[in-house]
């Protein structure tokens, strides 16, 4: 794939890259490792220092950014500002809260061990590479990267080559802020050159956004090598909405819920199981407000949905459609692409889906609903858990038990109650199953790349 902006919102070629030769990428890692010797010696509170200046350049700078992320990938220009000034916050966060989050942990009862004391601690790891996807360019890196910096680790971005304009802002980025240079930069490849940058032996670990197929081919590389691998993969949630439920404002949220980003984001609700006793109610307002959206040029800031990101993306998504339509599914509204230039694609909600879909078991990264009929909460739970993902959930009951209930049995790394699921600097975020391993954010996710350190002194 070549390394380009295309604007998706005209199908026009904006700008093409030249992608970085091995001797390139060489004096990168060769970079990459030198500050990692620099970083790992510098106290918390100087890379907080940095990382908050890092913040203060995002913050000034986020009208062109935003502009920049949606010329690249298309969503509507308030969700990138709002990204770009997320993507701040969770900076200052773990600014913050590094050095608590790695504190050394003393055993109490250091007889128990023959010792006089013993504790733990976190060291870095050294370089790692992080393979990004193109859908939050700015948010998926920083999740990673703000953590990373702050634990003495540096990083090496490999992102999507739909977003090269982002990739070339972050590789300054830090840099511009004080860190040394070197210690978060860009990599321009493409994705068959991943392989030797993960087998460089000064490469420790490796963290991949994206696909499933890209995390078994990433993470079997990294398994060859034994290098600690973080996979955050697709996901197709389930929104449930039991009976005793507010189902106008389920319906309400729901919508948010699936087209935020222009429906392509991996904790999108995808698949919205409602129990039988509320379901027509929910379809009707549900497909109602769907087919109400503002679909247009994401640089209007009245638009509510733009254009999906690339023309593949555009055909993978009319084919799931396409396929349930031809085997019997009904469309409640949209079902197809409008006329005109670039990637776009129309609200749609489908209804009575069986099981030789390719879309029950397939992620849709689109703004394209489905509605499954729930009999009980059995059936509800039995539909939510069926596909091989496992990354968010979220149910709206006013029933403590049956919460309870759902919060238990849910295969999810997350169950957002009577909500949508959102990620959060203080919240532990991924999934399980086919939706990956390992945890961003919070304290679980600047760990994930330290060498906890067991310490015995006689
Ligand atoms: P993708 O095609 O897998 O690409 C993601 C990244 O992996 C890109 O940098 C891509 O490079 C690279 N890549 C692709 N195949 C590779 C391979 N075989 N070896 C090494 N690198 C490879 O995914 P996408 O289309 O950009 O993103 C959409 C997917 O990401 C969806 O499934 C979505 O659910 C998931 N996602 C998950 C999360 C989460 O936190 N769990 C968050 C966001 C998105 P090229 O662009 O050069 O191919």
């Amino acid at each position: 794939m070549a390394i380009a902006t295309i604007n998706p919102a005209t199908g026009v070629i904006e700008n093409t890259f030249e992608p970085h030769n091995s001797d390139e990428v060489e004096r990168r890692i060769t970079a990459a490792q030198s500050a990692f010797l620099e970083l790992k010696s510098t106290s918390y509170a100087q890379r907080g220092q940095w990382m908050q200046a890092a913040a203060d350049l995002l913050e000034a700078e986020v009208d062109a950014t935003a502009r920049m992320l949606t010329i690249e990938m298309g969503k509507p220009i308030a969700q990138s500002k709002a990204e770009v000034l997320k993507c701040a916050k969770n900076m200052r966060f773990y600014a913050d809260e590094s050095e608590g989050f790695l504190a050394e942990e003393k055993l109490a009862d250091p007889s128990s061990v023959n010792a006089s004391s013993a504790w733990t601690r976190y060291d870095p790891l050294g370089v790692v590479l992080a393979v990004m996807p193109w859908n939050y360019p700015l948010w998926q890196v920083i999740r990673f990267a703000a953590p990373a910096l702050m634990a003495g680790n540096t990083g090496l971005l490999k992102h999507a080559s739909n977003v090269p304009q982002s990739a070339l802002y972050l590789d300054t980025l830090f840099e511009r802020a004080g860190f040394p240079a070197g210690a978060f930069t860009t990599l321009l490849i493409g994705s068959a050159e991943v392989k030797a940058v993960l087998e460089d032996r000064r490469v420790k670990a490796v963290t991949l956004t994206g696909s499933e197929p890209a995390g078994r081919s990433v993470a079997s590389i990294a398994g060859e090598q034994i290098k600690k691998a973080v996979l955050e993969l697709g996901g197709s949630d389930p929104f449930l909405v039991m009976p005793s439920a507010d189902v106008d404002a389920a319906a309400t949220m729901a919508v948010k819920a699936r087209i935020s980003n222009n429906g392509q984001s991996c904790i999108a609700g995808k698949r919205f199981i409602v129990h039988t006793d509320v379901y027509d109610e929910f379809a009707r307002v549900f497909s109602a407000k769907m087919a109400a959206l503002v679909v247009g040029d994401p640089l209007d800031p009245a638009t509510e949905i733009g254009p999906i990101a690339t023309e593949s993306g555009l055909n993978d998504l009319a084919e799931l459609v396409d396929d349930a339509v031809a085997q019997g599914a009904e469309v409640l509204t949209g079902g197809s692409a409008p006329d005109g230039p670039g990637f776009y694609y129309s609200p749609t909600v489908l209804a009575g889906l069986t099981d030789d879909m390719r879309i029950v078991m397939e992620e849709t990264f689109g703004p394209v609903a489905s509605l499954y009929r729930a009999a009980d909460r059995a059936d509800a739970l039995a539909i939510a858990n069926q596909t091989t993902f496992g990354l968010s959930s979220a149910v709206w009951t006013q029933d403590s038990e049956e919460e309870e209930w759902f919060t238990r049995n849910l295969d999810a790394g997350a169950v957002f109650i009577n909500g949508m699921t959102i990620s959060y600097p203080e919240l532990p975020f991924g999934g399980i199953k086919d939706s990956g391993y390992g945890r961003e954010l919070a304290a679980a996710g600047i760990r994930e790349f330290c060498n906890l350190k067991t310490v015995w002194k006689a």
